[in-house]
């Protein structure tokens, strides 16, 4: 069996020109980036999500600041964006630098700008099953299964990586739609007997080929979000040997990397929608 190529660049397009044509239809949308410190990797998420929302016609701006700066005067820009009424989106690049608090600085945007789904308001609704803003990552991977007819509905699902912005996300969208889901980390005992029953495995650890053609049940489902960069380029979770037994299969580049990008600039548009009052923002 050769996979079928889940196409996450052609898929992100089509997304990527639906957001553009609603945004012109609103009016406006804005979002700010905000990127503390030298992070190699954090530059060019930042870079490709600014270049993404520009040609979406978002009114994006671009706050980069320098490494020393403190976490008081973090939170205090954060205020200031959450006043600021031209701004629907707020997104605030991890890692930040390990004088500032993460945490602190994740409670500080407010749950409807909150475009990454970080805030506690919007993991808890993700739990509850009422979703408001939801992290991009698990969310471009449940736009791909829909894209390619995959229906998670009395499906065992595999999501390997329990972290808050991938692995816990995915576990919980993939609950929602009605998979039977198992979640594998660093201290399962036998990653490859839970994997094998999987028709649907989200791989999210960020260690190449950790999910071999052994543990593939032939015809399942993989989309691969682990991304490391080796000298010979950059590898996925899912081995190549993997399109000979999966289903489906997304490339590593071009596969759960572009529908970040294009759930993000999503998640502004429906951040614009709830401020205007066209979406109900639950609790307010
Ligand atoms: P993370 O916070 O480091 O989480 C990694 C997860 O993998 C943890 O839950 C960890 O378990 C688990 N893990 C580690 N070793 C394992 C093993 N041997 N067997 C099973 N599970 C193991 O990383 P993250 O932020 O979720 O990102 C995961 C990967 O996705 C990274 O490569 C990252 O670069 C990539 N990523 C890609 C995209 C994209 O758009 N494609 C977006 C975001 C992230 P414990 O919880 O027990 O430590």
């Amino acid at each position: 069996m050769t996979a079928v190529r889940m196409d996450g660049k052609e898929l992100a397009a089509r997304v990527r020109e639906d957001v553009a044509r609603e945004v012109a239809e609103l009016g406006h949308v804005g979002l700010t980036t905000v990127l503390v410190g030298d992070d190699e990797a954090s530059h060019v998420y930042i870079a490709a999500k600014q270049k993404a929302a520009a040609e979406a016609g978002i009114d994006a701006r671009d706050v980069r600041l320098p490494v020393e700066t403190t976490e008081a005067e973090v939170l205090e820009l954060v205020g200031a964006l959450n006043r600021d009424d031209e701004v629907d989106g707020i997104l605030v690049q991890l890692p930040l630098p390990s004088h500032i608090d993460e945490t602190k600085v994740t409670y500080a945007v407010s749950p409807a700008k909150d475009v990454d789904g970080f805030h506690p308001v919007n993991a808890g609704n993700l739990y509850l099953g009422t979703p408001i803003h939801v992290p991009a990552t698990p969310s471009g991977c449940m736009e791909l299964l829909r894209a390619y007819g995959i229906d998670p509905a009395g499906k065992e699902a595999v999501v390997i990586g329990r972290s808050e912005i991938v692995g816990r996300p995915m576990a919980m969208l993939l609950m929602h739609a009605n998979a039977t889901v198992t979640v594998c980390h660093s201290r399962t005992a036998d990653l490859a007997a839970h994997v094998r029953r999987a028709d649907i495995i989200v791989a999210a650890v960020g260690r190449p080929g950790i999910v071999t053609a052994e543990m593939v049940k032939p015809g399942a489902a993989c989309l691969d979000v682990g991304l490391t960069r080796t000298d010979e380029g950059i590898r996925g979770d899912i081995d190549a040997s993997v399109a000979e037994v999966a289903g489906f299969l997304t490339p590593m580049p071009g596969g759960t990397g572009p529908m970040t990008i294009a759930m993000l600039l999503r998640s502004a548009l429906q951040a614009a929608r709830y401020r205007r009052g066209l979406l109900a923002f639950p609790g307010s």
